[in-house]
């Protein structure tokens, strides 16, 4: 139920044009607050797709035939639409990817064959998802260099004090998150960049969980190289964007190769194309990135002022909440963040909690929500409940989670 006449009412920015959202014909909903994991879909999304597939398709930059042109110019359209959403200077600076992994295992993957040498140093926060963190690991296994830890401080956040005494004349990259999946932290992108680039290091960030809140401005950010998955950001699955300097994705080795990419090829060795065909190699998700054009289309209409202000109540009305409840603690209190929340219970076990929700189907997840380092750093053993909103969550959402997190005390504390 909305609390009318109540400061706080909720009605969920744009709740309706999202489908599964909808009541079924009995007046059950989901209440979806796992938006980390991956957000809903606009219908503007699915109409896409849909429309996609009915008239455009056609393979890109193949066929010479008018529908494989139109399917072309398409594609190439979303490309510069994506590098004006995050400010991008050049269109040629966005590379279609299957995710945010494989955007930041291009990169990594590069820096380990190409920049790393042993002795070298990588500093990798420890509030890094496995996708910003393990690549790495790999990388620097192979190149012998070292991976150092920046430590977030009691709060949840990325202090730059603590960066600079982690900086060494070996420090060759930074890789951070935006915004963290557990803490909900907004890291500080431009101040990390500044400072980093003073020591001629390069800054990989991971914007997975920043694109569905706020908007990305890589040029003013400074960032060496930005990625991120689609479907994080109401978009299609299957979608990642890996922006990049356009100096550096030059350099950057390809990890695919085949179709699309190469230029000239004879049976002994082949020559590559340039930006940004040369990073992706094979069809692409041709539906996908059109459907990202629709997707981007409509967060424009709703735009980040209104999600930031949705947010806010969103975020005022989840610390009321948890206030009102006891044995619970909440991981991370950065100032900076974004309405993700990461619960610990004093006397239940996080899983637990999460079927109960289940039962009156609120969607949360329980666990260590791939970032198991950090959990462990906050001697976290058994994982977290994590609530996750976006900016169509409702008061109806946050009443059947308070309801529920009662209902679990009452059925699991003895
Ligand atoms: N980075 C962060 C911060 C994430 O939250 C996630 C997904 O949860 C990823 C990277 C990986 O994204 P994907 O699985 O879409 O490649």
């Amino acid at each position: 139920m909305y609390v009318t006449g109540a400061q706080w009412v909720l009605p969920g920015l744009y709740r309706d044009h999202f489908p599964l959202l909808h009541p079924d014909k009995d007046g059950k909903m989901v209440h979806y607050l796992d938006n980390s994991a991956t957000t809903q879909k606009p219908e503007i999304l699915i109409q896409a797709t849909s429309f996609f597939y009915q008239n455009f398709n056609a393979n890109v930059h193949r066929g010479v035939y008018g529908l494989a042109a139109q399917a072309t110019q398409a594609y190439e359209n979303v490309r510069a639409a994506v590098a004006r959403f995050i400010k991008a200077p050049q269109a040629q600076e966005i590379i279609f990817t299957s995710g945010a992994t494989e955007s930041l295992n291009m990169v990594a993957n590069w820096m380990g064959q190409a920049l790393l040498k042993k002795g070298d140093e990588v500093i990798v926060s420890m509030m890094e998802h496995h996708a910003n963190l393990v690549p790495w690991q790999q990388q620097c296994a192979r190149s012998q260099a070292k991976m150092v830890a920046w430590l977030p401080n009691e709060k949840g956040e990325l202090d730059l004090d603590r960066l600079q005494s982690l900086i060494t004349k070996e420090t060759r990259v930074i890789a951070v998150t935006h915004v963290s999946n557990v803490l909900g932290t907004v890291n500080p992108i431009r101040e990390i960049c500044a400072l980093a680039h003073q020591h001629n290091i390069l800054v990989v960030v991971d914007g997975s969980q920043a694109v569905a809140h706020i908007p990305v401005n890589v040029e003013d950010m400074d960032c060496d190289f930005y990625c991120f998955s689609a479907h994080k950001m109401f978009g299609p699955t299957g979608l990642g964007i890996l922006y990049g300097k356009k100096d550096l994705l030059n350099q950057v080795t390809p990890f695919r190769f085949g179709g699309e990419m190469v230029d000239i090829v004879t049976f002994e060795e082949s020559s590559f194309m340039p930006l940004p065909a040369r990073l992706e190699a094979g069809t692409p998700n041709m539906a996908g990135v059109y459907g990202m054009g629709a997707t981007l289309n409509f967060l424009k209409s709703v735009t980040y002022d209104a999600i930031y202000l949705a947010e806010q109540k969103l975020m005022h009305h989840m610390f009321q909440l948890l206030e009102r409840m006891e044995g619970i603690k909440l991981l991370g209190q950065a100032s900076e963040r974004v309405p993700v929340f990461s619960l610990l219970f004093e006397d239940m076990h996080p899983g637990d909690v999460a079927q109960v929700l289940d039962q009156m189907n609120v969607a949360v997840r329980a666990g260590y929500h791939c970032a198991m380092p950090l959990h462990r750093y906050y001697q976290a053993g058994n994982g977290s409940l994590r609530v996750s909103l976006a900016f169509y969550n409702n008061q109806e959402d946050l009443e059947a989670l308070e309801e529920g997190l009662k209902k679990a005390r009452k059925l699991l504390v003895r």
